[in-house]
């Protein structure tokens, strides 16, 4: 009997240690449900919502294939390998199989588990699945990893002129297994995550199943993907393809992103337009930052990629931290992207740029507290996207912008948010203002009639202060 243990990748079509368990046996398959490990990690409620929902529909997609999904309550990764040979035991499992996850603690665990089994002759078979190649295998010509994302992509775009990666065949049904697995189930919707008020109002915003993230798939290729390059930066347009979150728990996979891109060009790699080269590139941006996290770990533990920004003086300004985290900053653009993100758990990529430069730079606030609040409230949020997005913007990491290159979130405002739209969805008490004034209102409002913070730092002088800081390290 073979297990087939999904992690981040619910999805039945193009996955890759689902096609292989289906090879060599009848499958049973598992989930693990590991509720203080996700709260070590910092995962949000939306996102633990958003997964538990697309578990529920694998396991009715599971059924039809008669593989019947396992949900086991786990709570810390540490217990994992011990009670993973007790279930492959009682089980007569002869092979776990699992896609490979990039994280520190994950590898640490499969590690672990490996180990455990192998005593008892299983084995546990990992696949590459979650990149477009596997993590490691993309170094420059001294065998060593790159740590710019130009070559990188360059090194990516000869190896996909070569061949695009080809997705797994669909699985056949397989024979009904007589066995009763009642008793080793956890009950995924009594659990506390669904009975959250939230609840609800996520699965409007954001419905979950394999289907729908295809649909939204085709949709993007289909009508906004020729126009993404000119229309991405402006985060009242909705023009980029909102994804991350389906990517993120691999309810969609980037194969399948990867064979929608060139679909009109027959599967070959042939870039015919600007839209479908800057969508692929962003794509290659999470491919980077996934290599990042695997051939430099210490990202992962809090570490900056470029270690001499260790020493730099962050400031400790908890009253600042608070009305960033709540949207209360007097910054429009800023408060925007923040209540976007507290409402929705999703923020636009161009506003996450100047959420977090405002906070790393105008504010001087250490940039592993914004990352702490993004994963805390994102539902895509993901340990390489979002640890590589945080250096990026605070200066710290791999290829990250040069900290004399400070966004100013007004400027960013006037020529992202011309007319002021995307800040009169999320602030609305400025929505009456008009679209000169609504970037930044108290430039022209003295009569401090407006129920609206003051701008809790001078972008200039803060810029200057920033610029300093950095300059002496
Ligand atoms: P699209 O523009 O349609 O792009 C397609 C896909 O490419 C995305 O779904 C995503 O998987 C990937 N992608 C796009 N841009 C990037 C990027 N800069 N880095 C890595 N992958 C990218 N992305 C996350 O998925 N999770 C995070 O936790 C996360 N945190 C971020 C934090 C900061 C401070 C910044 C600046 C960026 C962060 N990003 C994160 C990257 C990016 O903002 C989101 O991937 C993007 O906004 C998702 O929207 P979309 O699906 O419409 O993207």
């Amino acid at each position: 009997m073979q297990l087939i243990w999904f992690r981040q990748d619910l999805r039945i079509h193009d996955h890759a240690a689902l096609w292989h368990a289906t090879q060599s046996g009848n499958c049973i398959a598992l989930a693990v449900l590991s509720p203080e490990q996700w709260l070590r990690h910092d995962d949000s409620p939306a996102k633990k919502i958003f997964y538990l929902r697309q578990l529920e529909t694998l396991k009715s997609q599971l059924n039809q294939l008669n593989i019947p999904l396992l949900i086991k309550c786990i709570p810390l990764w540490k217990d994992v390998p011990d009670e993973m040979l007790q279930l492959c035991l009682r089980l007569g499992i002869n092979a776990v199989h699992a896609n490979i996850e990039v994280g520190v603690n994950e590898l640490k665990r499969d590690a672990q588990t490996q180990k455990n089994l192998e005593k008892h002759q299983i084995s546990l078979e990992l696949y590459h699945d979650q990149t477009i190649f596997p993590v490691g295998s993309i170094c420059n010509k001294s065998n060593q990893p790159y740590q710019v994302f130009s070559a990188f992509k360059k090194r990516c775009y000869e190896l996909l002129s070569i061949s695009l990666p080809q997705g797994y065949p669909a699985i056949a049904q397989q024979k009904k297994i007589e066995l009763n697995l009642e008793l080793e189930n956890t009950n995924i919707s009594a659990s506390t995550y669904m009975q959250s008020p939230a609840s609800d109002q996520l699965q409007q915003l954001w419905p979950v199943t394999e289907d729908y993230a295809l649909e939204i798939l085709d949709n993007f290729i289909d009508s906004k993907l020729e126009y993404y390059q000119q229309e991405r930066d402006f985060p009242h347009l909705n023009s980029t393809s909102q994804l991350s979150p389906y990517l993120n728990i691999g309810a969609v996979s980037i194969r399948q992103c990867l064979q929608a891109v060139f679909r009109k060009q027959n599967g070959y790699f042939h870039i015919d337009n600007i839209g479908q080269q800057t969508w692929l590139d962003e794509l290659l941006w999470r491919e980077f930052y996934q290599h990042i996290l695997y051939q430099f770990p210490a990202v992962s533990k809090h570490q900056p990629f470029k270690s001499n920004t260790q020493k730099i003086q962050w400031r400790h300004a908890e009253q600042d931290l608070l009305t960033w985290q709540q949207g209360q900053t007097g910054i429009p653009i800023v408060d925007a992207g923040m209540r976007q993100m507290l409402q929705t758990g999703w923020m636009h990529n161009r506003v996450r740029m100047i959420t977090a430069m405002f906070l790393t730079k105008n504010l001087l606030i250490d940039w592993r507290l914004g990352e702490k609040w993004f994963m805390q409230h994102l539902i895509d949020g993901n340990l390489a996207a979002n640890n590589g997005g945080w250096q990026w913007c605070a200066s710290t990491g791999t290829d990250s912008v040069p900290y004399f290159r400070i966004f100013n979130p007004v400027s960013q405002s006037q020529r992202f948010d011309k007319n002021g739209d995307y800040i009169r969805t999320w602030v609305p008490e400025l929505a009456h203002l008009n679209a000169k004034k609504i970037h930044e209102p108290y430039a022209y409002e003295h009569d401090q009639a407006l129920n609206y913070p003051q701008a809790i730092v001078d972008l200039s002088q803060s810029r200057k202060r920033a610029i300093e800081v950095f300059k002496a390290i």
